[in-house]
C-alpha cells in the first residue's frame, strides 16, 4: 500500500515534469501553447524542481515491472492469453531469426509510435479539450536501468484500450505486409543488405522491439478505458487490467526486457545518438532520464585539527565563523531534453543547415540516401502557409500503384499540429512522388478532416504548392537533372497531359533525345538553335532513337540543318500532342501529313515542275493502291528513302498505332481505335529516286504494266515499315511472298518456281497410317 502511494505521487510527480528546460524554450510544448491547449502548461511545470527525494520516487514510479509478488500473481491470474495472427507470426520470425544488422531502428519505429499517439490526442484536444484533463503535458520519456537490463520508453499519448492492445498489438493492419513478408522471404536468401534496406523502409512498427528485447511489457492508460498491462515474448501475448490502477493517467509506457546482447541500448549516449539520428525532429520533447556531474559549493565545518595556516590573521578571522565553502563534484539525475523539438519548417531557411534538412528528410521519410532537391519556403497572400518539399533519388515505389487510390506523401499541419499524412489531394497524381509536409495558420482547426478538405484555401494551397514544387524541379542543377530525368521523366509528361494550367511551366522541364545534340536537349535550349526562318519545332516519334534517326521524315530535314527532336518514350508522342506551343513556336509532328518545310523560291520552282513531272504516276498511284492510300504525292522531304507513309494531321503516326496497339487495356473492338487503324494514310514518293523514275517511265509507257503494279504494291508496304507503320492482318503474309518472289527474280529464277514435294519415305508413311487407324479405334470407343 505504502509502495503504491508511493507510485502515484511519483506518477504524479513525472507527468507534471519538465526538467533542463526552462518554460519558454519547451519549444514542443510551447507548440501546445500557441494553439491555447494548455494555457495551464506552465503552471503544471512549475514545482518540477529536482530534489532528492522526488527523483527517488520518480525512478521507482517509472518501473511498472517493479510489482509486488502479489500483483504480479494478480497480474497472471486475471490475464487472458492470445495467440499472434499469422502474419504477426510470420514477421516475429523473420525479426527475432534475421540477420538483420540495423537493429537500432527499434528505437525510431517506438519513439514514432510514441509521437503519432501524442498527434493524436493533440489532434482530438482541437475538438475536445476535456481529453487533456487526464494530463496536460504531451512528450515522451525513455529510461534505462542497466543493472535490470530494462528499457522503458513513455509518452501521454492517447493510449490504448484493452481492445485497442488485442487488435493493435497482436495484428498487422499495415497496407502491403503480405507482400513484403513474401518479398523479405525471397530476399532472405539472396542479400541481407537489401534486407536491411526493405526493413528499414517498410517499418516493422511495434515489432521492432523484438529486434532487441527478449520481452516486452505495454502499460497502457485511455481515457475511455481502465489501465491494462500487455505483455509478450513473441510467441504469445497476454492482457490483464492493471493491479495498481490508472497510474498512467494517460499514455503508454513500453518496457523493454534487453537481449543480453543489447545491452549497449541502456547507454544514455548510444541512446542519445540514436535519437539524434533518427528522431531529432520528432515535434514533441523527448527526454532522457540521465545524470550529470555538477560543481557545487559545499559549506563544511573548519577542522580544528587542521594543520596551523601560515597566515595568523586570516585564521582568526576564519575561525570567528567556523565553517569554509569547499567546491566538490555531485552526480544530479534530470530529464534532459534530447531533441530539439521545434518544427524545422518553422525556422528560417537561412538558419538550417543542409545537413539539417538532409536529417530532417531521412527521419521523415526513412530514406537513407539524401535528398535529389528540396524547397523551403513561406507563401503568402489569400492564405500563408509554410512548406518544406523533397524529391526522393528514387521514386517511391508507390507512387504510380497508387494511382487509383491516390495518396501523396504530404503531410498536412494546421498551426504546428499534424492533421493527416492521408489528404489525398494536396499534389496531384503526376507529383505524388513528392515528399514534405505543409503547416498554415489559415486553416480551421476544429473541423473534420473531410470538411477541411473541401476547403477553398485547400484549392489554393494546392495550386501554389504546384508552381513551388515546379520551380524547385526546374532549379536543379544540370549533373543532379540527368538523374532526375531518369527517374521522373513520365510523371513530367503525365503533368503535360493532365494538368492545362501548368503545361508552359511543364514543358520547361521536358527534355528529349535530338538530332543536333548527342544528349538530351530541353526546348528551351531546341528554340536557341532554330534556323531564322523556322516556324515549327521538328519531332519525330519511334522506339529508339537509332529507328527515328533513320526515319524517312526526317532525313532531308536533318540534311538541311533543321533540328529535329527525337521522341522514343512510349509517353511521349501524347505528351508533345497535348502540348500547343512553346516560346511562341509550335510544333510540327514530321510523320504527319500538314508539313510546310520553309523553302526558298528556286526549290518551290524545282518541285512545282518535278510534280508536274510525277502527275501522271501519283494519280496512277492513287487509282491502282486507292483502297490503303489517299492518295500519293511527291514528297518535298524524302532524300534516300523511295517512298514513305504519312498520317493525317488528326490520324496516328506509325508510333501512335504501334503503341495502340500494344496497349493490354485497349479492348480489340474499341471504336476509336478500330476508326484510327482503319484510316488512309498519304503515299509520299521521292522523285529523285530511281525506282520512282523508272516506275513513272513504265506507267506512261503502259499503265497496265503487271511488274509496276506489284512494285508499287510492294512500295506501299516498304513505306509503311520504314514509316513506323505494321502491316495490316493478312498483308505481311502477302508482303513476305512477294519479296520472296522478287529474290527469286533477282537470282535469275522464274518467278513462279515452287518448292519440289518432298518423297514420303516407307517408315513415315507406315506411322502416318498407324496413327489414322488408333484415330479410327478411339471413334470406335
Ligand atoms: P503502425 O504504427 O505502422 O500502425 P505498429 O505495429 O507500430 O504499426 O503499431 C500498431 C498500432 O498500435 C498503431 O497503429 C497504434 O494504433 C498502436 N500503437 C503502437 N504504439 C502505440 C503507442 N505508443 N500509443 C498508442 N498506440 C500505439
Amino acid at each position: 500500500m505504502k509502495y503504491i502511494l508511493l507510485l502515484a505521487v511519483g506518477i504524479l510527480f513525472f507527468s507534471g515534469c519538465s526538467h533542463g528546460q526552462e518554460p519558454d524554450a519547451g519549444v514542443g510544448v510551447g507548440t501546445v501553447e500557441e494553439v491555447t491547449l494548455d494555457a495551464d502548461l506552465g503552471a503544471s511545470r512549475e514545482g518540477s524542481r529536482t530534489d532528492a527525494e522526488a527523483v527517488l520516487r520518480e525512478e521507482e514510479a517509472i518501473s511498472p515491472d517493479e510489482l509486488s509478488v502479489a500483483q504480479q500473481r494478480e497480474i497472471r491470474e486475471r490475464a487472458q492469453n492470445y495467440t499472434f495472427q499469422t502474419e504477426v507470426n510470420r514477421m516475429m520470425k523473420l525479426i527475432i531469426n534475421s540477420l538483420y544488422r540495423n537493429k537500432e531502428i527499434f528505437l525510431r519505429e517506438l519513439i514514432s509510435n510514441a509521437s503519432d499517439a501524442l498527434d493524436k490526442i493533440r489532434l482530438l484536444s482541437l475538438t475536445d479539450r476535456s481529453v487533456l484533463e487526464s494530463n496536460s503535458e504531451l512528450s515522451i520519456r525513455i529510461k534505462a536501468e542497466p543493472e535490470k537490463r530494462l528499457l522503458h520508453i513513455i509518452d501521454t499519448g492517447i493510449g490504448m484500450t484493452k481492445n485497442d492492445l488485442i487488435n493493435n498489438l497482436g495484428t498487422i493492419a499495415k497496407s502491403g505486409t503480405a507482400d513484403f513478408l513474401s518479398k523479405m522471404q525471397d530476399t532472405e536468401k539472396e542479400s541481407s543488405q537489401e534486407m536491411n534496406d526493405m526493413i528499414g523502409q517498410f517499418g516493422v512498427g511495434f515489432y521492432s522491439a523484438f529486434l532487441v528485447a527478449e520481452r516486452v511489457t505495454v502499460v497502457s492508460k485511455h481515457n475511455d478505458d481502465r489501465q491494462h498491462v500487455w505483455t509478450s515474448d513473441a510467441s504469445s501475448f497476454s492482457v490483464a487490467e492493471d493491479p495498481r490502477g490508472d497510474t498512467l493517467q494517460r499514455g503508454t509506457h513500453l518496457t523493454l526486457h534487453l537481449k543480453e546482447e543489447a545491452a549497449d541500448y541502456l547507454q544514455a549516449d548510444t541512446i542519445r545518438s540514436l535519437v539524434k539520428k533518427y528522431s531529432q525532429f520528432i515535434n514533441f520533447p523527448i527526454y532522457l532520464w540521465a545524470s550529470r556531474t555538477e560543481t557545487v559549493d559545499v559549506e563544511e565545518p573548519v577542522d580544528p585539527a587542521a594543520p596551523a595556516d601560515d597566515d595568523e590573521d586570516a585564521q582568526v578571522e576564519d575561525a570567528t565563523e567556523e565553517k569554509e565553502v569547499k567546491k566538490t563534484e555531485k552526480t544530479v539525475w534530470d530529464w534532459e531534453l534530447m531533441n530539439d523539438n521545434k518544427p524545422i519548417w518553422t525556422r528560417k531557411p537561412s538558419e538550417v543547415s543542409s545537413d539539417e534538412y538532409d536529417q530532417f528528410y531521412k527521419s521523415l521519410t526513412k530514406d537513407t540516401a539524401t535528398p535529389l532537391a528540396k524547397a523551403h519556403f513561406v507563401a503568402e497572400g489569400e492564405v500563408t502557409f509554410r512548406a518544406l518539399l523533397f524529391v526522393p533519388r528514387v521514386q517511391p515505389a508507390d507512387s504510380f500503384n497508387r494511382y487509383g487510390a491516390k495518396t501523396d506523401h504530404i503531410k498536412l499541419y494546421v498551426r504546428r499540429v499534424f492533421i493527416t499524412d492521408e489528404f489525398n489531394d494536396l499534389v496531384p497524381n503526376y507529383l505524388a512522388f513528392l515528399q514534405g509536409i505543409v503547416d498554415s495558420d489559415d486553416l480551421p482547426l476544429n473541423v473534420s478532416r473531410e470538411t477541411l478538405q473541401q476547403h477553398k484555401l485547400v484549392k489554393i494551397i494546392k495550386k501554389k504548392l504546384i508552381r513551388k514544387a515546379l520551380d524547385m524541379l526546374k532549379k536543379i542543377p544540370a549533373d543532379e537533372y540527368q538523374h532526375f530525368w531518369k527517374e521522373y521523366s513520365t510523371n513530367v509528361k503525365l503533368g503535360v497531359i493532365e494538368d492545362p494550367s501548368n503545361r508552359s511551366r511543364l514543358a520547361k522541364l521536358l527534355r528529349f533525345h535530338s538530332s543536333a545534340a548527342p544528349d538530351m536537349t530541353f526546348l528551351e535550349e531546341y528554340v536557341t538553335r532554330m534556323k531564322p526562318s523556322q516556324k515549327h519545332i521538328y519531332y519525330i516519334a519511334g522506339a529508339s532513337r537509332a529507328e527515328v534517326e533513320r526515319s524517312p521524315f526526317a532525313e532531308r530535314l536533318v540534311r538541311r540543318g533543321y533540328e529535329v527532336l527525337y521522341l522514343t518514350e512510349a509517353v511521349d508522342e501524347y505528351c508533345l500532342s497535348s502540348l500547343p506551343e512553346f516560346d511562341g513556336f509550335k510544333f510540327q509532328n514530321i510523320a504527319k501529313e500538314i508539313f510546310d518545310l520553309e523553302e526558298g523560291e528556286e526549290q518551290k520552282e524545282r518541285f512545282e515542275a518535278e510534280r508536274a513531272r510525277f502527275e501522271p504516276l501519283t494519280k496512277w498511284l492513287g487509282e491502282k493502291l486507292g483502297a490503303h492510300i489517299t492518295r500519293a504525292v511527291v514528297s518535298r522531304r524524302l532524300a534516300k528513302a523511295p517512298a514513305a507513309l504519312a498520317a493525317t494531321a488528326f490520324g496516328w503516326t506509325g508510333n501512335m498505332e504501334r503503341l495502340a496497339m500494344s496497349n493490354a487495356h485497349q479492348k480489340s473492338d474499341d471504336a476509336q481505335r478500330k476508326h484510327h487503324l482503319g484510316q488512309k494514310k498519304m503515299l509520299e514518293i521521292n522523285p529523285r529516286h530511281p525506282v520512282l523514275r523508272e516506275l513513272l517511265r513504265r506507267v506512261v509507257e503502259d499503265p497496265d504494266d503487271r511488274l509496276a503494279l506489284d512494285t508499287a504494291r510492294t512500295l506501299l508496304r516498304t513505306a509503311a515499315l520504314r514509316s513506323g507503320y505494321m502491316l495490316q492482318e493478312g498483308q505481311s503474309i502477302e508482303f513476305a511472298d512477294t519479296v520472296d518472289s522478287m529474290l527469286q527474280r533477282a537470282l535469275g529464277l522464274p518467278p513462279d518456281a515452287q518448292p519440289e514435294d518432298e518423297p514420303e519415305t516407307e517408315a513415315e508413311a507406315e506411322s502416318a497410317d498407324a496413327a489414322e487407324g488408333d484415330a479410327e479405334d478411339h471413334d470406335e470407343l
